[in-house]
């Protein structure tokens, strides 16, 4: 399966330096949304992308292969409020450059913390990749934090807010109960073999 096989490249310091080889995907989301455990419980790793102690304060992006020319980003997550204003702003712009100029990316995951969905921030990254045309696959993760009527009410409120764009996509996700892996695999999947 495609995330089981996921190989850790390299770590780079800004966008300009990625590789420039085959397709990717990225994966974006809020710092502390729960993105470095989703990359790890996909692969079913514990420790391929690093969960960070202190959130935002390297501004790495890692690079990962599935095999065969297919790349996963792991996009510096966005918002840290302990990061001052300047840099969270400057890191904004090269994400956003990023979505929207980037040809080798194929689509994006947005991870989003189940409890508090669709930020200011998680808007801004949306508007800037829908204009592409591009994929997107919302992951609602710490999904396990939220009751079962809870679940699908969240659920139903982001599809709602994507009601009629076929290129949006949204899913409940749980790294701690390693719930939803198949479905995100499906999705990613399909994009690679598009
Ligand atoms: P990142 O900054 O987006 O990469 O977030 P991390 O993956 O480092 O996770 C941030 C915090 O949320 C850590 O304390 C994780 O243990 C916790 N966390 C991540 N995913 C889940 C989940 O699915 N369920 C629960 N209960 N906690 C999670």
């Amino acid at each position: 399966s495609l995330f089981r096989g996921l190989k850790f490249l390299i770590t780079v310091n800004d966008l300009h330096s990625l590789p420039d080889a085959g397709l990717e995907v990225a994966f974006a989301g809020r710092s502390n949304a729960g993105k470095s455990s989703a990359i790890n419980t996909l692969a079913n790793h514990t420790r391929l992308a690093f969960v960070s102690k202190t959130p935002g304060r390297t501004q790495h992006i890692n690079y990962f292969e599935f095999g065969a020319g297919r790349h996963l980003v792991d996009l510096p997550g966005y918002g840290y409020a302990e990061v001052p204003a300047s840099v969270r702003a400057h890191w904004e712009k090269l994400l956003g450059q990023y979505l929207i100029g980037r040809e080798r990316l194929i689509g994006l995951v947005l991870i989003m913390d189940a409890r508090r969905p669709l930020t200011e921030r998680d808007w801004r990254m949306l508007e800037w990749f829908r204009p592409t045309g591009k994929p997107v696959h919302c992951l609602l993760t710490k999904a396990d934090k939220l009751t079962n009527q809870e679940k699908v009410k969240t659920l139903r409120a982001v599809q709602a807010e994507f009601a009629g764009d076929p290129l949006i996509t949204v899913q409940l996700f749980s790294s701690l109960k390693k719930q939803g892996v198949e479905e995100t695999e499906k999705v990613v999947g399909a994009w690679f073999d598009a």
